[in-house]
């Protein structure tokens, strides 16, 4: 969510837990268990910064450096609000987080890059360029609104999986420039505005959009933080197995101790998939709408299904809590009907 305006006075001097080009964290907590920072979270949220600038078609503008405040979720609630699970400071170009929203961190560096791109929208365009961008992909069978109702709604009213999908929607029938030019135009939630710079920007008015919307055949979002397909590896003929500890001082590994996840974006063929391990693990599509189907699995641990999936880039996804050391487990991905 994008703060406004907020009273609050800046946190005291707090150290900072990791300082990078574009992003320096801070702890604002003085609870020592919360101020564990993995090897891996700074350079995965720089390297999204980049991917989130190249993809608005701009690199980053010189001086883009966002201070991150971890705070207690009671100063969480007093600078964001109760709802929201983090929010960006626009006037300090700051943003608020708690331990356990850590990973609503690309959401909200998503916000810090409109402010600087001067593309703060309505609330609609705001949070579903956000959650389009920088949040992990929502089922369909969540999303709630229709998009024409969303014109208008404050960000309270809104469900951002379904103003996501219609960003993504838009994205993928008018590109970027023309959604950053809407975005431009649109300042605030009145309603009537809003439909007059659709018509005007986009050449079509918002119910003849919103008609022509399937949410279906756009079931997909663009999670850039979680994919990457310049790093993306063909899945070997014998298949994928991982054994491993993950560890906070892994480089690999992101976010912070309590709440970890270690990504491997991998290129599977179109067919059949068996998928093993001792841990639970999630699997995303990775992808521009409207090609791919809305993909996000949890594989539960100690199961072994077989999935039929399409072609494509994927984000296979571990997570963990490291608070306590963990032992070396094992997950794997193997064709299940390899080419003779
Ligand atoms: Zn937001």
């Amino acid at each position: 969510m994008l703060a406004c305006c907020c009273a609050c006075a800046t946190p005291p001097e707090s150290p900072a837990l990791a300082e990078g080009r574009y992003i320096t964290i801070l702890d604002a907590t003085d609870q020592a268990e919360a101020a564990r920072v993995c090897a891996g979270t700074l350079p995965r949220h720089e390297r999204f910064v980049d991917k989130l600038f190249a993809f608005l078609g701009e690199a980053p503008p010189e001086g883009f450096a966002v201070t991150v405040y971890l705070v207690t979720p009671g100063e969480k609630d007093a600078r964001c609000g109760a709802t929201p699970s983090a929010c960006y400071d626009a006037e300090r170009d700051a943003i608020y987080v708690d331990a356990e929203h850590f990973d609503a961190l690309p959401h909200e560096l998503v916000h810090a890059a409109q402010q600087h791109l001067g593309l703060q929208s309505s609330a609609m365009l705001n949070e579903g360029l956000a959650t389009y961008l920088g949040s992990a992909p929502i089922p369909p069978p969540e999303l709630e609104q229709d998009p024409c109702d969303m014109f208008g709604r404050s960000r309270d009213e809104l469900d951002y999986g379904s103003a996501a999908y219609f960003t993504g929607f838009l994205f993928a029938e008018f590109g970027v420039e023309r959604v950053r030019a809407l975005l431009t135009a649109i300042d605030g939630d009145a309603a009537a505005p809003a439909r007059a710079a659709f018509l005007e920007q986009l050449g079509e008015s918002a119910e003849s959009l919103c008609a022509r919307y399937e949410p279906g055949a756009y079931a997909c979002v663009e999670p850039l933080f979680y994919c990457d397909d310049a790093e993306a590896t063909p899945l070997p003929d014998d298949g994928l197995t991982v054994t491993r500890a993950l560890s906070c001082e892994d480089a690999d590994v992101s976010g912070l101790a309590q709440a970890v996840q270690w990504t491997r974006a991998v290129t599977l063929n179109a067919g059949a998939h068996e998928f093993s391990g001792e841990r639970t693990t999630r699997l995303l599509a990775c992808g521009q709408c409207p090609d791919r189907p809305p993909v996000q699995l949890e594989i539960a641990a100690d199961s072994e299904p077989t999935l039929e999936l399409p072609a494509g880039v994927y984000a296979w996804i571990w997570t963990a809590a490291l608070e306590t050391p963990q032992d070396p487990t094992t997950a794997s991905i193997q064709r299940a009907d390899p080419a003779p």
